[in-house]
């Protein structure tokens, strides 16, 4: 039996076998002091009480207390891993960002997938975007690209981003997840359309972490050695072929192995099947972006394939587990702000939000010198700047060198090739409404043209078994803006809903008579 158990649930019979040959280390205190005893406390008299002095007892549990930082307010719970990313195609033209460099040229990266909206210990098999987060250390400094496992986003201005997830978490006073809150912000929100039929499709519930897409969402821009432009939208296809679960096989995987995609992922890997990902770019122009139909920094559209290929890149392989989870999961930290020169943002208002949201949220979790931590820590470039001190300031805090610039005392300097492309701006400074800017046309294209026949079903299906749990008026409202997607949309889901609130009111009828019977006999018996 114990010969067929996976690397994951062998992970400590196997640490003692590497070991084998060495002998234990020294039990110690955190300060490193040999430790007598560590099965009892040091009490006065054998029932106690204890002593202050007993500082195996008190080291212990002062730092058992402090084990927990504060969970990421979303993509808690998460599965980590570490490989590199190699280029075999030149995109030169477009981008001198040193990760691209030449073809061959492998760049070691850390990625990170995660559900949003569960707490750290929730199942990995619910339908949920997941996120799809790649970190590459590059010699100019670490570049993140904190994407999900689908092209789109449900919001498309910043500013509801907190909004958005509270009605996707737990309502204020049952801590229960509440169907009303979740139906009443995309209906009222209708640029949700197009993730929410993402999310309520077969690409909702991923198989694993290994066996879906990733993307960078959002609008960048490259730029290449002779300082000229382009926007860019980054893909990264899955080597092991799209694999979805049906929802029936997912709710019991939520019960029987919740760590299912975490599980599949380390086994994977330590077997030596090294899950892979193609990586493309898809380029538009400055003049492109000016006549395109849509606003090509909007995060609830996608860039139509046949108006912008694909452009192949490179690899993602993913070759190492995490030594620690917590030292190399729970405490990696994306932030979409890490750029080398030759990647810059776009516009895109979600993503400029980001650049100040994580790590914003980072120094919070964990400290403003959280980027010294070795999993953050750009190990790769000559990190050189005039930040100083704060808590857990590790290594040397940069010795002697001046700590202000400028300063004459041949301290770090600045690299004019680093600059960010410049651009002009003349526009009116104030809050623009984006909210109807064409919120059907691509999801309609979605729902018409990429699915088939039974992936529509499923869909109206998946969609109208969440929205049954809410209020009818917010029900009404949500088959309105499914219909103003396709009336074929808008019927399905009506129908299914029908269904189920007929079934509801039957109930109604017959818990409300249940009661009146039973006292009409009550009564009965009474006189
Ligand atoms: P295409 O026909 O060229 O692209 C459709 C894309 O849809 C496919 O390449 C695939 O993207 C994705 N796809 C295929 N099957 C499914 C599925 N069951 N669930 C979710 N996605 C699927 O058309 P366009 O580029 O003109 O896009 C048409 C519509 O396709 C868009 O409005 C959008 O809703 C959807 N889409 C487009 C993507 C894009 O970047 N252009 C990406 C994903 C979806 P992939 O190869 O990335 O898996």
């Amino acid at each position: 039996m114990a010969d067929s158990r996976d690397p994951a649930s062998d992970q400590m019979k196997n640490w003692k076998e590497q070991r084998a040959s060495q002998k234990p280390d020294v039990l110690t205190t955190g300060g490193g002091n040999p430790i007598g005893d560590k099965l009892n406390v040091m009490t006065a008299g054998p029932r106690g009480p204890l002593l202050v002095q007993d500082v195996v007892f008190t080291d212990e549990m002062a730092h058992f207390d402090r084990e927990r930082i504060p969970e990421r307010v979303v993509h808690a719970k998460g599965a980590g891993a570490f490989g590199h990313f190699e280029v075999t195609h030149d995109i030169t033209k477009y981008c001198k960002a040193k990760v691209f460099e030449h073809i061959g040229k492998k760049t070691p990266i850390a990625v990170r997938f995660s559900t949003v909206a569960g707490e750290s210990g929730s199942a990995d098999t619910v339908r949920d975007p997941r996120g799809f987060a790649v970190k590459f250390y590059t010699e100019d400094g670490n570049w993140d690209l904190v994407g999900n496992n689908t092209p789109i986003f449900f919001i498309r201005d910043p500013l509801l981003f907190p909004s958005f997830i509270h009605s996707q978490k737990r309502n204020p006073q049952t801590h229960l997840k509440d169907a009303d809150m979740v139906w009443d912000f995309w209906t009222l929100r209708p640029e949700s359309l197009h993730q929410v039929s993402f999310l309520f499709s077969d690409r909702g519930i991923p198989d694993g972490h290994r066996h879906m897409n990733g993307y960078g969402s959002h609008t960048f821009k490259l730029v290449n050695a002779k300082g000229e432009p382009v926007y860019c939208k980054f893909h990264y296809k899955t080597d092991q072929g799209i694999k979805n679960l049906p929802v029936e096989e997912a709710a019991r995987l939520a019960q029987e192995d919740p760590d299912y995609s975490l599980r599949d992922l380390f086994n994977a890997i330590a077997t030596g099947n090294y899950p892979s990902w193609t990586f493309y770019i898809q380029v538009m122009t400055f003049s492109q972006a000016e006549t395109f139909q849509f606003n090509p920094f909007d995060l609830t559209k996608v860039w139509p394939h046949k108006d912008f290929p694909l452009i192949p890149v490179g690899k993602l392989v993913l070759n190492r587990n995490p030594v620690n989870y917590f030292a190399e999961v729970e405490q990696i930290a994306f932030d979409p702000s890490n750029m080398p020169p030759g990647i810059e943002p776009s516009p895109d208002k979600v993503l400029q939000g980001r650049l100040f949201a994580y790590p914003d949220t980072h120094r919070h979790r964990l400290g403003a010198n959280y980027l010294q931590i070795p999993v953050n820590c750009p190990f790769r470039a000559r990190l050189a700047n005039y930040q100083r001190d704060g808590p857990m300031c590790m290594f040397d805090n940069q010795g002697g060198a001046p700590n202000y610039y400028p300063n004459s005392f041949s301290a770090p300097e600045v690299q004019p090739s680093a600059l960010e492309y410049g651009c002009q701006s003349i526009a009116d400074v104030k809050r623009y409404n984006s909210s109807d800017e064409d919120n059907v046309t691509q999801v309609k294209a979605f729902y018409s043209s990429v699915l088939n026949e039974e992936e529509r079903k499923r869909l109206c299906e998946n969609i109208a078994n969440h929205l049954k749990n809410a209020q009818l008026f917010i029900q009404k409202k949500a088959v309105k803006n499914f219909t103003d997607v396709h009336p074929d949309m808008g019927a399905r889901i009506q129908a299914h809903l029908d269904k189920h609130n007929s079934v509801k009111s039957k109930n109604a009828i017959h818990t409300f008579m249940q009661p009146r019977s039973h006292l009409a006999a009550k009564e009965k018996a009474n006189l």
